[in-house]
């Protein structure tokens, strides 16, 4: 800030005097990327440079888009690859189902992906953001081209010749609406499963007001974000851009101008340009990118690395017969000549951590076992003295078929005097990942309790493989 203008906000306004008509500091051009000096939106319509890693991009980000439709239709031992069931509390990924008991492997998990974000970005910086993200993926690879489409501009992006008229901004809203609608039945998918989805799509929304609702806002939020919102998810609403700044350090790679081989840059043809860098000023690689900013300010948190100007550069460099690079992927320290070092504090700790979080999870899922099976008390009296003095004690045995097949469970005692009875046992039959309470009793002489009442049993569950789990507990009685 200039002293004429710290002097000129300090000045109070005299009596009589006419208020000030525009605002005390003069904004910037823009005061952000998207915002102009004047506070409205700034629109962006980036350029397209399809250099090397534009097409590297592209097809990472449809191998990505078919990815992502592919999965909720995958099977794998009959189940689904992965589904996250909200309302039952089911977690299915990769096979292996989730329930809410496994909090140590859903917690080991959730730890594995977390370490993995911050490792990924400590060596590859924002490679999740520019490569995989799918606001980047969508955003770049479907919904702009469909608006290059309709402004004519295909291939190169940028403004069109002319403004859309009326009926293309409706026929361009209805196709973002209709592709978005597809995403919004393929992100549900991922919750109830193909299955369902199918039959709420066949059926009337009548029959089924909360997941067509849940349908129709899903659809609403993601017409709004890639209509309208845009870069605004990266750059306001996304937190992973502001914590940047603390996963990376001065190794990481980023997409970075080289201020040294660029600057001073040259002024033109027409002019001197002795001792000048190889940066020609020609703007490229500002109107390519998608957020609005200039790589050569340095390392910014809008930066979504995704290698725009990269492209936009090296296509310069060449034209210009200077090597091309100018702008590269780099780290912090590389630029400014230092050594490049791959090994550093965070990135052997990282692995570590990743390596013993990772057997952590292994052997977890490896002694898990193929089915789960508890026993509750039975609801009233502890214990029945029965006609003929034997007692009965109620139980309900919770069992849930964790294995790939259907399978039956027997039941058994060791005790030749304790009789098991199976009050009902459609049970002792479970589909895969089926859940069933079983209500059993047991009954005894009265004798088995003598003494302090109660009397330690084990309870043994078998399934067909044979798997064989040990329920321990203890039956209530009448004391001597
Ligand atoms: S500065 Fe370059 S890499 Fe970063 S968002 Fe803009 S175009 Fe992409
Ligand atoms: S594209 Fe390259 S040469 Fe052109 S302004 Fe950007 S850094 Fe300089």
């Amino acid at each position: 800030m200039s002293t004429e203008q710290l002097e000129h906000r300090a000045q109070p306004q005299q009596a009589g005097e006419q208020p000030s008509a525009g605002p005390l500091l003069p904004a910037p051009e823009h005061v952000l990327s998207t915002l102009e000096s004047d506070g409205k939106r700034r629109w962006l319509k980036p350029r397209l440079s399809k250099g090397k890693w534009w097409h590297r991009r592209r097809a990472v980000a449809y191998v990505l888009m078919i990815v992502f439709i592919a999965v909720p239709h995958l099977r794998w031992h009959g189940k689904p690859l992965i589904q996250l069931d909200i309302t039952s509390r089911e977690f299915t990924i990769l096979a292996h189902t989730f329930l809410p008991t496994d909090t140590l492997l859903l917690a080991l998990l959730m730890l594995l992906a977390f370490v993995s974000i911050v490792f990924i970005t400590a060596v590859a910086g924002r490679a999740w953001c520019g490569w995989g993200c799918p606001q980047t993926v969508y955003m770049e690879y479907l919904f702009r081209p469909i608006d290059r489409l309709f402004e004519g501009t295909v291939g190169k992006g940028g403004n069109g010749r002319r403004s859309l008229s009326a009926p293309a901004q409706v026929a361009r809203f209805i196709v973002y609406v209709l592709l978005n609608m597809v995403l919004a039945h393929t992100f549900l998918a991922y919750f109830v499963g193909t299955e369902q989805l199918s039959t709420w799509l066949l059926g009337s929304p009548v029959n089924h007001p909360v997941a067509f609702a849940v349908m129709a806002v899903t659809t609403g939020l993601l017409t709004y974000d890639f209509y309208f919102f845009r870069e605004q998810t990266c750059l306001i609403a996304c937190p992973y851009g502001r914590f940047q700044s603390v996963m990376l350090d001065r190794n990481s790679m980023i997409v970075a101008y080289d201020d040294l081989r660029g600057e001073p840059r040259k002024k033109g043809k027409h002019q001197p340009n002795d001792g000048a860098g190889d940066c020609v000023d020609c703007n490229r690689c500002v109107v390519v990118c998608p957020t609005g900013i200039d790589i050569r300010k340095g390392l910014q948190m809008e930066c979504i690395n995704c290698t725009q100007c990269i492209d936009a550069c090296d296509d310069v460099m060449l034209r210009v017969g200077s090597k091309p690079g100018l702008i590269r992927y780099s780290s912090q320290d590389a630029l400014q000549g230092k050594k490049h070092r791959l090994l550093r504090a965070r990135t052997v700790i990282y692995p570590l951590i990743l390596a013993l979080v990772g057997t952590g999870f292994v052997l977890a899922l490896s002694t898990k076992y193929g089915f789960d099976a508890r026993i509750i008390r039975g609801k009233g009296a502890p214990f029945t003295v029965q006609q003929d003095e034997s007692v009965s004690n109620s139980f309900l045995l919770r069992l849930v078929n964790r294995s790939n097949t259907e399978q039956r469970y027997e039941l058994s005692v060791d005790s030749p005097s304790i009789e098991l009875q199976v009050i009902d046992d459609a049970g002792l039959v479970l589909p895969i990942d089926g859940t069933a309470m079983v209500p059993i009793q047991f009954k005894f002489p009265a004798s088995l309790t003598q003494g302090d009442g109660n009397e330690p049993v084990t309870l043994r569950v078998r399934d067909a493989t044979p798997e064989e789990r040990l329920v321990e507990f203890r039956l209530l009685g009448p004391r001597s």
